[in-house]
């Protein structure tokens, strides 16, 4: 990509390269096989900081969602069969790229778990699921505050079928 306008560092060896010398692309190198050497070592850091992320999300966050979601052994088990497509249902075994869809299944079926844990707490309590009991709130301020679910009463009302 042309020589240096102006003197400087090698961006990767930091040896001093004259102006009109060097191999420069975007930053100054010596030559090319500097650039090289730069492109590995950020290659090597990259796939670093994606094994810590695969580790963290195997040991720590499936786990974690996993509590929350409380699958059938049987269900998770089908999850980690299509994030591998079938190869392992280990993990440790999977490349990032699988473990990645594995967390994001499990967190999904964890928070649709929670969404559902409340809307049965609100119909126990034969609260309206929609403004949960409250009748009004104040993000309606555009169609008069009132819950039109329950016409202001906080109650449940009788199912409608269409
Ligand atoms: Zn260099
Ligand atoms: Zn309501």
């Amino acid at each position: 990509m042309g020589a240096n306008f102006e003197s400087a560092d090698c961006f990767f060896c930091h040896k001093y390269v004259a102006r009109g010398a060097g191999h420069w692309n975007s930053v100054t190198y010596c030559n090319e096989a500097c650039e090289d050497a730069a492109l590995v070592v950020r290659a090597a850091e990259a796939q670093r900081l994606q094994e810590e992320t695969r580790q963290q999300w195997i040991n720590k966050w499936i786990p974690s969602w996993l509590e929350e979601a409380n699958l059938k052994p049987a269900t998770y088990e089908k999850i980690l069969l299509k994030a591998s497509t079938g190869r392992t249902i280990d993990l440790n075994e999977m490349t990032y790229v699988e473990v990645e869809k594995v967390i994001n299944e499990v967190s999904d079926r964890a928070r649709a778990k929670q969404k559902k844990i409340k809307r049965d707490a609100l119909k126990s309590d034969g609260k309206c699921l929609r403004c949960g009991g409250a009748g009004r709130a104040d993000k309606w301020a555009q169609t008069g505050h009132t819950c039109y679910a329950c016409n202001g009463t906080g109650k449940a009302q009788p199912a409608v079928k269409f």
